[in-house]
């Protein structure tokens, strides 16, 4: 299939809850949350430098986070694939040209990982092994996608809490109060997923930050948290 990096308008995001809720209740005194965006060429207009603001807000707050790169996206902003890994977030892969893994053949789909992966490594200095997140979310139940996966040395994650914020008519507001509810109504490993490219996002962050560390919450990264 001809490759671009357009995003495919369907299939759709999904919600998805692979992550057993942990036992811990949000009324300990520390709880921990996981945020995770996923690192890409938007399809729409979007903030110019949607994903340095949230960087920035990130760093000013001393937070640290989980980033799923697109290999393509990597090559197109390595100065900015840099400086995001030299904050100290976790790398994962989010696949090189963002196609749903079940439209790939297995062969298509071990060499878009893996382009991904050398992408990434080049920009970062970082081997984004294990972590994979299957674009759209595409594939995540589908064990054939998850052994190719899993054949490369990577695994799937999902998330609990989803923003919606790549929506157009997503606003600050919004992502703020959908995230502080939902991570709270989780509790201990909440998993939220973020697009940085988009407005609402760079909007809501400093406000989500602040709003879950009042209610008690500590900013994990996705490996601290299992
Ligand atoms: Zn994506």
């Amino acid at each position: 299939m001809p490759l671009s990096i357009r995003q495919p308008a369907a299939p759709r995001y999904r919600g998805r809850q692979d992550v057993a809720k942990s036992p811990q209740s949000q009324s300990q005194a520390s709880w921990r949350v996981a945020l995770t965006f996923d690192v890409e060429h938007h399809d729409r207009p979007a903030h110019p430098d949607g994903t340095r603001l949230v960087l920035r807000t990130l760093a000013e707050r001393d937070v640290v986070a989980t980033h799923f790169i697109q290999g393509r996206w990597a090559q197109a902003y390595p100065d900015l694939a840099r400086d995001l890994a030299r904050q100290g977030h976790l790398i994962g892969n989010h696949s090189h040209h963002h196609t749903p893994m079940t439209w790939l053949s297995p062969k298509g789909l071990a060499k878009d990982v893996r382009q991904a992966e050398q992408a990434v490594r080049r920009a970062t200095g970082h081997d984004p092994r294990p972590w994979f997140r299957c674009p759209y979310g595409d594939g995540a139940d589908d064990p054939e996608v998850l052994a190719a996966l899993d054949r490369l040395g990577y695994r799937d994650v999902g998330w609990q809490v989803d923003t919606f914020d790549w929506r157009a008519k997503a606003t600050g507001p919004q992502v703020v109060r959908t995230v502080i509810e939902q991570a709270t109504a989780h509790g201990d490993g909440a998993v939220v997923l973020f697009h940085p490219w988009t407005p609402a996002t760079g909007r809501a962050m400093p406000q989500i930050i602040d709003g879950l560390r009042a209610a008690g919450a500590r900013f994990v990264r996705l490996d601290e948290l299992r």
